[in-house]
């Protein structure tokens, strides 16, 4: 199994000589499985445009895309997606519906391309494009175990885990850790919240990779909270609890350039060292690919 980065990058892409060593395109994460008779993509932020480019040439496999949430950021690469296009590709399209705001996935994704803010019609798509709904649970596709959990995020946001042969990649992008919001004092809601904090640790036991919104330092986080993302020591805590083997730092804020995610890499290292923890932490870079073996 391989991971290759197409978008690290959260909130909005962010192109320029400060950003271009880790990349400014927003989340798009391929997994290969050589096995599988089908391709694996994680979110449509502008990465995927760079993903489409490299798929648009091959025919036949089917290619699953799960989306997080339908925050601009996850899905305002999907137009750009070239496949979509083409009438010899398939693509299964699966992520949240968001019940409270009586939009399908699929309603979201022809609202970004209607006629005042887009040129071509979603109706010139050419592939084979399905959608569903995800929810909590495992499927099987493409001979890969595919379990989609809940995530703590101001919209519906489901984190996504992909098993194969032994080999497991967990992407948790957008999410906070629940906090109480009400009386810290309310012994059942602390449990309650616990839980919920067990549950998504639980979701990233003993992956080979994860794949971890961390978008705040500690002191930023202060200040962010609410906001649905995590800072980089919520995101070292959950590794080492969940004995992740490698922890990749991912959707970076937009006002954090290569130098600085290098300093505060250096941080989190010295934190590890600190706690005694056994994970290989990096900053996740476009281009770059993980080799998971299994
Ligand atoms: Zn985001
Ligand atoms: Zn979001």
């Amino acid at each position: 199994m391989k991971v290759r980065f197409y978008g690290v990058r959260g909130s909005l892409p962010t192109p320029g000589p400060t950003t271009v060593r880790y990349g400014g395109n927003t989340p798009c994460v391929e997994v290969t499985v050589p096995e599988s008779d089908e391709l694996f993509i994680i979110d449509a932020g502008t990465g995927i445009r760079e993903l489409g480019g490299r798929l648009a040439s091959k025919r036949g496999k089917p290619i699953n895309l799960f989306i997080s949430h339908t925050h601009w950021d996850h899905i305002h690469g999907f137009p750009f997606f070239v496949p979509i296009y083409m009438p010899h590709h398939t693509v299964k399209v699966y992520g949240p519906t968001n019940d409270s705001l009586d939009l399908s996935l699929q309603d979201v994704l022809t609202k970004q391309m209607e006629y005042s803010v887009f040129p071509v019609r979603f109706g010139d798509l050419q592939a084979s494009i399905s959608y569903t709904a995800m929810k909590r649970g495992t499927t099987m596709m493409g001979g890969v175990e595919v379990t989609a959990h809940p995530l703590n995020h101001p919209v519906l946001t489901l984190g996504y885990s992909l098993a194969y042969n032994g080999c497991r990649v967990v992407y948790q992008s957008d999410h906070e850790p629940y906090y109480n919001l009400f009386s810290d004092e309310d012994p059942d809601a602390n449990s309650f919240i616990d839980e919920l904090n067990r549950e998504i640790v639980e979701f990233a036991r003993d992956a080979d990779l994860l794949i971890a919104d961390a978008m705040y330092t500690p002191e930023e986080y202060e200040t962010h909270r609410g906001w649905g993302h995590s800072s980089t020591f919520h995101v070292l805590e959950r590794a080492i609890e969940a004995g992740a083997k490698r922890l990749a730092v991912f959707h970076h804020d937009p006002i954090h350039s290569d130098d600085f995610l290098d300093r505060h890499l250096d941080v989190l290292h010295k934190e590890a060292e600190t706690r005694n923890a056994n994970v290989e932490i990096f900053i996740a870079a476009e281009g770059e690919e993980i080799d998971l073996g299994g």
